[in-house]
Formats: C-alpha cells, sequence, structure tokens
C-alpha cells in the first residue's frame, strides 16, 4: 500500500481550468484608473455598462486562454508555451485594469448582483503591479523568473553534471528512502533551490504592496484575505479558530507518529522535542502517509486490494472515468456530454510531451467539460478520477450564472467538493457497484482512518502557517532579515517540525514550497480539507445515513444529490456562507465534522500513546 496517495500531492495542486476571473497572479500592465481630485462623479448606468462591458471582455479573454492552455499541457513546445504565456497575460493585464477602473463605482448604489459583480472585478487582480509601467515590467520579469526557477528546480547529489534530480525524483526518494542520512542531504539538496529567489522575492513583495495600495488594500495578504465576503482580519480569525477545533486531534497523531519515528530512528527523533523535518516521507513535512508503513496499526486481514481487481478485470481508462461518471448519474447528475469524450486525455501520449498532471477544464464555460490525466489503473487514480470529476460537475452546475459568478462559492470550495466525492469511494460503495464481493469488517477501520488521517490531519497545521508567514511578510511585520527565522518558528510553532540541518538567512526555505514563488495563495487547502468533511456531513444526513462517518458513501443517492446541486448551482453569485447554508443548514465553517470522523482514531491514538507512554506536544 505504500505510495498508495503518493499522486496525491500533485494533484493537490490540481489546477481547475480557470477562466481569467480566478484570483490568480495577475501582473498584468494596468493603466490609471482615477487620481485623487480629479474624480468625476460616476452614474448608475455607468457603472452598469462598465460592469457588463468588463464581464463580457474577461469572459472572452478567459476562452482564448483556457483554449491556449489546453493546447500547450497537451502538446508542450516552445511555441504553444508562448501562445498560452500571452494569453494568459492579455487575460490578466485586462483583470488588473478592471480592476483599478471598478472602484470609481465604489460609492454608487447598485442592484445587489452589480454591487456583487463589481466586488469581485475589484478582487480578481491576484497580484497587482503599480501603476508605473517601469514597475510593472520588473514585477512581471520577477514574477515569471521565480515560477521558471522553482520548475526547473533540481538537486544534485553528486555535482552538476551527474544524475540531478527534479522535485518529482526528490519527492519519491523523500517518501521511499529509510536512511536518515540520505534523507538529510536531499533534504537539504531541495531547499537549496530557495536561497537565490531571496533577493527578487523582497523586491516582489514591495512592487505588488504598492500594486496592492493603489487599489485601497494594505498590503497584498490582505488582499488575498478579502476574498472570503469577510474583513480581512476577520478571515484571519476564522482560521484560527477551526485550528483550534483540531489542534488537540493533531497533537495526539503528532504524538503517536514521533514515538513510531523513534522505534525505527531511535534517537535522531526526541522523545519529546519536534520531529525533524527529514523523516515524515515529504519534502515539507506536509503529508505523512509515506511513513505509513512505518506504523503498528492493526492491519485487517479480510482488506482488499483494488489496484490487483481493477486490472484482473482488464479495465481501461476509460473504463475507470466511466466508474466515475457513474457515480455522479447515480446521484441524479446528467451524464457527461459527448465531446467530454472526444476531447479529454485519459493516456500519457507516447509519441509527445503533456503536463500529466490531473486538471478538470471547461474550456468554453457552457459545456465543453473535459479531464486531463494520464491516468494508471490504480486504486488512487480511482479516487482521483471521482476527485476530477467534481470539478467537472461543479463547473456544469455553475455555467448559467452570469460569467462573473461562474466559479466556486469561495477558493476552498472547488477543492472540497472533489475531495467530498472522494470520501464516499468507500468499501461499501465498492461493493454496490460489483468490485468487491465483502466488505470488511469494522476491525479494520482504524488501519484505514489511520492512512487518511496521515494525510488530512498531518496537513492542517503546513496548510495553515504557509500564508500565516505570507501574511506578516506582505504586512511587513517580518522583515526580509527575518524570513527564514520567521518562517521556522511557524512551522515549529503550529507543525511541531524543525530543521535537520542547522539554518541561517542565507537561506530561503519557504521558496523550496512551489505555492510561495509561484505565489499561489494557500490558505483555500486549508479551507478545502475542512469543508470536505462538513460537505460530507450534510450529505450523509441528507441520505439519511446512520454509522460512523468515515462508513458512509451518498452514491446512489439523489436526495443528496440534489442537494449537493442546489449549492454547486449557486457558483459564487452569493456569499460563500449562504452556499454553505444551502447544503448544510450552517453559515459557519465547522471543524467539528473533520473531528467527528477521526474520532475512532483519536481514541485509539490516545490509548496507544498511553499505552506506549508517548508523551504529547514538544
Ligand atoms: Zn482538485
Amino acid at each position: 500500500m505504500r505510495g498508495r496517495r503518493m499522486r496525491r500531492l500533485m494533484h493537490f495542486v490540481c489546477a481547475i481550468a480557470i477562466v481569467v476571473f480566478a484570483r490568480g497572479s495577475a501582473a498584468g500592465q494596468s493603466t490609471a484608473a482615477s487620481e485623487p481630485g480629479k474624480k468625476a462623479s460616476a452614474t448608475a448606468p455607468e457603472a452598469q455598462k462598465f460592469i457588463e462591458d468588463a464581464e463580457q471582455r474577461l469572459f472572452d479573454l478567459g476562452v482564448k486562454a483556457s483554449r491556449a492552455g489546453w493546447v500547450q499541457e497537451n502538446f508542450i513546445t516552445d511555441d504553444t508555451e508562448q501562445i498560452a504565456a500571452e494569453a494568459g497575460e492579455a487575460a490578466n493585464t485586462a483583470a488588473t485594469k478592471y480592476a483599478k477602473e471598478a472602484h470609481r463605482f465604489d460609492g454608487l448604489q447598485l442592484s445587489p448582483e452589480l454591487a456583487r459583480k463589481r466586488l469581485l472585478l475589484e478582487l480578481a487582480a491576484g497580484f497587482p503591479a503599480p501603476d508605473d509601467p517601469k514597475a510593472q515590467k520588473e514585477l512581471a520579469q520577477i514574477l515569471a523568473s521565480l515560477d521558471g526557477e522553482y520548475g526547473k528546480g533540481k538537486w544534485c547529489p553528486d555535482g552538476e553534471k551527474e544524475k540531478c534530480l527534479d522535485v518529482t525524483a526528490v519527492e519519491k526518494l523523500m517518501a521511499e528512502s529509510r536512511d536518515p542520512e540520505e534523507l538529510k542531504r536531499a533534504w537539504t539538496g531541495w531547499h537549496a533551490i530557495g536561497a537565490p529567489m531571496r533577493q527578487r522575492y523582497v523586491r516582489m513583495v514591495e512592487l505588488g504592496n504598492e500594486g496592492a495600495r493603489q487599489l485601497g488594500y494594505a498590503d497584498v495578504g490582505a488582499l488575498w484575505r478579502s476574498n472570503y465576503d469577510m474583513p480581512p482580519d476577520a478571515f484571519a480569525k476564522e482560521e484560527d479558530r477551526l485550528w483550534e477545533q483540531l489542534r488537540p486531534l493533531y497533537l495526539s497523531l503528532h504524538a503517536y507518529v514521533r514515538g513510531q519515528l523513534r522505534k525505527k530512528y531511535g534517537n535522531a527523533v526526541p522523545e519529546r522535542g519536534p520531529i525533524p523535518a527529514h523523516l515524515l516521507g515529504n519534502i515539507w513535512s506536509q503529508e505523512w502517509n509515506n511513513v505509513y508503513s512505518l506504523t503498528d496499526s492493526p492491519k485487517s486481514p479480510a482488506s482488499y486490494d483494488l489496484t490487483k481487481i481493477l486490472a484482473d478485470r482488464k479495465t481501461d481508462p476509460r473504463g475507470m472515468v466511466k466508474y466515475g461518471e457513474n457515480f455522479f448519474t447515480s446521484l441524479g447528475f446528467a451524464p457527461l456530454p459527448k465531446t467530454f469524450w472526444e476531447r479529454s486525455l485519459f493516456t500519457k501520449p507516447a509519441d509527445r510531451d503533456v503536463v500529466c498532471h490531473a486538471s478538470a477544464w471547461d474550456v468554453d464555460s457552457k459545456d465543453d467539460l473535459r479531464v486531463k490525466m494520464c491516468i494508471q489503473i490504480r486504486e488512487e487514480d480511482f479516487r482521483v478520477i471521482h476527485h476530477e470529476l467534481g470539478h467537472n460537475f461543479y463547473q456544469r452546475a455553475y455555467n448559467t450564472q452570469p460569467p462573473l459568478f461562474q466559479s466556486s462559492a469561495n477558493d476552498g470550495f472547488h477543492e472540497a467538493v472533489g475531495d467530498t466525492i472522494a470520501l464516499s469511494v468507500t468499501p461499501e460503495y465498492l461493493k454496490q457497484i460489483g468490485l468487491i464481493d465483502v466488505v470488511p469488517p469494522a476491525s479494520g477501520d482504524t488501519d484505514y482512518l489511520l492512512q487518511q488521517a496521515l494525510e488530512k490531519v498531518a496537513f492542517l497545521p503546513f496548510g495553515l502557517l504557509v500564508d500565516k508567514w505570507r501574511w506578516e511578510v506582505f504586512a511587513g511585520q517580518v522583515k526580509p532579515q527575518d524570513y527564514n527565522k520567521a518562517w521556522w518558528e511557524l512551522r515549529k510553532k503550529y507543525q511541531g517540525i524543525v530543521p535537520p540541518v542547522e539554518r541561517t538567512e542565507a537561506d530561503f526555505d519557504p521558496g523550496a514550497k512551489y505555492h510561495v514563488p509561484g505565489n499561489v495563495p494557500y490558505a483555500r487547502y486549508f479551507l478545502a480539507r475542512i469543508l470536505q468533511f462538513q460537505f460530507q456531513r450534510a450529505l450523509c444526513r441528507e441520505a439519511g445515513f446512520k454509522g460512523p462517518l468515515h462508513r458512509c458513501s451518498i452514491y446512489g443517492n439523489k436526495a443528496a444529490g440534489e442537494k449537493l446541486n442546489k449549492m454547486l448551482a449557486i457558483g459564487q453569485s452569493k456569499p460563500w456562507p449562504e452556499a454553505l447554508e444551502t447544503l448544510t443548514g450552517e453559515k459557519q465553517m465547522d471543524a467539528s465534522a473533520l473531528a467527528d470522523y477521526f474520532a475512532p482514531l483519536k481514541a485509539w491514538l490516545d490509548e496507544q500513546n498511553k499505552a506506549k507512554g508517548y508523551p504529547a506536544g514538544w
């Protein structure tokens, strides 16, 4: 089972094909909106015309960028990369321009729909450039160089010439090696890619903040936190509240894993202190499923091997996708369009380079749904395809909304929906569709939950702290001379992790995590982990399921399907608490669903920790 979830990390950044309104990094040129003092008084009809024009223009540019992106990822050449970059830049430039101009209409009373569109337009610039064209150019260059540098990042164990490892190879090594010295070398080797980025990152922060201030936000972090239908600081508090609900569970898991690692690595792992970051099976120590095999949880004798079952039945990639589609039609969703089967990519082509990393697209934002994934016939991909189709059915559900509302309720929702569906891939579901004959007994549940927790619970503090660090950096609370120190303080405080070797300000360890140089906000991943359990709890309630949450699959339940579709169809036309309420009856995010799901595991962990004398905390 080792490596069963290795692809999850890749899939984690699973990009839904984003039509322009995505709050991605938009460092485009911009025209000065209006200078203070020169404000002409705007009228409501002018605002309406501006908003409708902007919406249409961004929609057109978005479809173009989406087509160019599809071609580029399916036929990687210098030319397609150039074409896709140009289309993306045109869309981002326009988004930044409209974001600035929209403020002209700030004081006006508009209909609720137009007012929401105005707000979404203003937030569409994810990483705004300042007005000055020289600064714009500089920022665009910095963003592209940081992103490119990460992409080209390598660790060369024996010097430049021989066998250099890219991120995928380093991840594989970290997942599989049990040699602490080798792990330490790999960890240190990979983290060296951050150091050269530091000066440019400092400059990027300055320029982005200048752009954000011109848009009326205190800094880039405040702009990012404004995407959640509440004041920026209230959102930060919301995240802290959710984390407090889950800290006890994390502490139990941390204590157990630390004790189990000590069994393997001895005193290299302290009895009471933080865990060295290189021993958790993952470069960033963000998911721990790769050390599952070092744990002594009771293995169920009656388990099954889905990978083998799928292979024995000679399931092909198309057949894998059909299983996923069948899940959704069983809930009452219409089958995928004919074009989905004609235009998707399911198999890695032999004759050309493609981006294999799983993604789900709606190219024309009407019903041109597609999946791009190099499917392997194995359990993990079986789950991933259910997840990817979750994106597709979400995209389809909101495609009757006006373009500006065609997105998930907040950026955590899209990933959460796919993961919710994947939570329903339970043994009961596999039995219902005839893949297994017997559902394993409850005695195997602890083991199953432990595997899930090593991925989903272990991730939580990391999901929280990446943006905590960035928010402090953008706000100037952490100065450049303390970047690395602040990073490791947060990692110790929240994750209970320390670097395996001494770090100084000559290092820039945040740069070794894609989303930092790639400028992708991270709070969405934290939210998605929490929301998926809240969604699942509500859907299972709707389906009338009685029993432990981890055993629930909503497969075949039309009432649950209808409820889900109601939320999906809202897109982002309303503030996310209303979308959440439609499905769950709850207006607040609530981590108690996640805690409920893992409650049997928490009891088991506490028992183990007590019996084995494993202390909690660090
Ligand atoms: Zn996804």
